[in-house]
């Protein structure tokens, strides 16, 4: 059962975020290819990408998942989408199509322990995923 962590505890650094490869992303101790940032934001390229454009974004602040954001931050989502439009519309992906995925717990394929959000598109993309 995935067990909730304060969000004084996510901004002040709590013992998972330290260990969190993204939030060390989006503090800069890992490099990446940025691609946008904002105050609640960050998007940056997929290091294994899986189609000629795949970005990752995810919030600044850490939430393990969907199931981790408490109701009142839920906004946070609409944030993630909104950019992801803007994005998808700048690489010129809006006329073709794209698609926004979010893996969700252990057999919903998530890998990193700090939500992010898919935006893949350049391809023909299939369905359903593997
Ligand atoms: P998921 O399997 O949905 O949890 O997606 C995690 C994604 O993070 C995968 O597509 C990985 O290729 C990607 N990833 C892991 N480490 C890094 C990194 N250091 N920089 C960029 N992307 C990464």
């Amino acid at each position: 059962m995935l067990k909730s962590i304060s969000k004084k505890e996510r901004n002040r650094g709590g013992e998972r975020m330290v260990d969190c490869i993204f939030c060390k992303i989006i503090k800069g101790e890992i490099e990446s290819q940025r691609i946008y940032e904002d105050d609640k934001v960050v998007a940056f390229k997929d290091i294994d990408p899986q189609a000629p454009t795949h970005l990752l974004i995810i919030p600044k602040v850490h939430y393990s998942n969907l199931l981790d954001i408490p109701e009142d931050e839920l906004n946070i989502l609409v944030h993630i989408h909104s950019v992801a439009i803007k994005l998808a519309k700048d690489l010129g992906l809006a006329d073709k199509g794209f698609r926004i995925v979010n893996n969700c717990g252990k057999e919903g394929g998530q890998s990193v322990d700090h939500i992010h959000y898919h935006l893949l598109g350049g391809r023909q993309l299939t369905w359903p995923p593997g």
